[in-house]
């Protein structure tokens, strides 16, 4: 494994100075390292001739993030404005919101407007179903027709709040690989209340990456994933060992990436430099907080407590081994267990994106947020249609919310950089 990045660039200590507004301190983040971020744009671009010409002239090269937070700061730092034209940065499969099915978003609906209590994050809050339950598309809906739904931001909240009444209530577990050790370790340590349920909608990152590059691949016309931004937080837990079949198999660069923006032009340094040799290995860049093993404990933990299963994510279908599921000797505390909730299977799961809604592209980097016709015109992140537009990892909503240009083209262009 190597942890050293060839890129020539070293990893500066970009600590924040004085700050007298969010929106001056992130400005300020990337202007402090002018010099660095020269120097990275430069390389970027004398790499990506370098690679033009062992690939030919009019190759493009299309690099993969995987984190809804990396497309954040591609986006809101206006990074793609300081690419090449040969790269091309697309977003891939980062928010477990936008993959959670709808069917059982449908569910825990019905459990709520049954009179069980539910728990969830402030972006499953908003998501809608596209079938109504009595009504309501949306926990939010099912809260507006009195039904119990309280918005938490860890499972803790869930526990404490829970603890304190009387009623039934249920825990809605979504998310990746980051959240599953603090799951994991309440079901552990059997704070879990008698009245709680967890619903585990967990969802495994490295088998939707694989899944993506194999569609991407499988199209013809369409440039093939050259390299992939690996996503940060995931890759504290799981380790960027997880991220080594990647490159192994397929033979394209991986570096596990931090997510300030001089991580994430240092990473598409990394990739260039590593195609410019014809290489492909994956690399951590986020030093600072990636192991090539990863937390040992934490994956112990997980694997105590959680299955591996194949797994429906919304718009696209199943894929292999990429949801958690509570092992039966836990099954007392499992959601799916008490209420009766039947698992999707390929036999029964339905397309389940709204109309129109190119989310499940979207989701896999086959299609940008502004090829979809709903974009900003029926779906914005008031009236969000789409699963993509909900959550603030959502690629749809991250484009609207930040432009895919605005602020960040004014930056690059005073940098004179764009
Ligand atoms: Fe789906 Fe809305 Fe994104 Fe279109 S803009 S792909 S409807 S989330």
């Amino acid at each position: 494994m190597e942890a050293w990045l060839g890129v020539g660039v070293a990893v500066m200590d970009i600590g924040y100075r004085e700050a007298p507004s969010n929106i001056e301190m992130l400005v300020n983040l990337f202007r402090s390292n002018l010099p660095l971020v020269r120097t990275l744009v430069s390389k970027i671009r004398s790499l990506t001739l370098e690679v033009g010409k062992r690939y030919g002239g009019d190759s493009r090269f299309r690099i993969m993030d995987f984190c809804g937070t990396h497309e954040w700061t591609i986006t809101h730092f206006g990074i793609r404005s300081l690419m090449p034209p040969a790269i091309e940065l697309v977003a891939g499969p980062g928010c477990p919101v936008c993959v959670t099915p709808s069917y059982f978003i449908e569910e825990v609906v019905k459990l709520a407007l049954d009179g069980v209590t539910v728990y969830t994050y402030g972006d499953v809050y908003r998501l809608r179903a596209i079938r109504s339950v009595k009504g309501a598309y949306s926990l939010s809906d099912a809260r507006a027709l009195g039904a119990s739904v309280k918005i938490v931001t860890t499972i803790l909240d869930a526990i404490r709040d829970a603890r304190g009444g009387r009623g039934n209530a249920v825990f809605v577990g979504i998310g990746f690989e980051t959240v599953a050790p603090g799951y994991a370790q309440a079901i552990d340590r059997e704070l879990i209340p008698d009245n709680l349920r967890f619903l585990s909608l967990v969802k495994l990152t490295p088998p939707a990456m694989l899944y993506s590059i194999g569609v991407l691949r499988e199209r013809s016309g369409e440039p093939p994933v050259a390299g992939i931004i690996a996503p940060g937080h995931v890759s504290t837990v799981i380790g960027a060992k997880a991220w080594a079949p990647v490159s192994e198999n397929y033979g394209i660069p991986v570096v596990v990436s931090g997510f300030e923006p001089i991580d994430v032009l240092i990473s598409i340094a990394e990739i260039m430099r590593q195609l410019a040799k014809g290489e492909a290995k994956t690399v951590i860049e986020y030093t600072r907080a990636v192991t090539w093993h990863g937390d040992l404990k934490a994956q112990k933990l997980i694997a105590k407590i959680f299955e591996a299963v194949d797994d429906a994510w919304r718009g696209i279908g199943f894929i292999s081994k990429s949801g958690l599921r509570l092992r039966d000797s836990y099954s007392r505390y499992d959601a799916f267990r008490e209420y009766g909730i039947r698992e999707l299977t390929p036999e029964n799961w339905k397309y389940d994106l709204p109309p129109g809604c190119r989310c499940g592209e979207v989701i896999i980097g086959r299609a940008k947020p502004t090829q979809c016709p709903l974009f900003m015109r029926s779906c914005t992140p008031s009236t969000p249609i789409g699963p993509c537009m909900v959550s603030i990892e959502g690629t749809c909503s991250i484009w609207a919310r930040l432009g895919a240009g605005g602020l960040a083209d004014e930056i690059a262009r005073e940098l004179g950089l764009s």
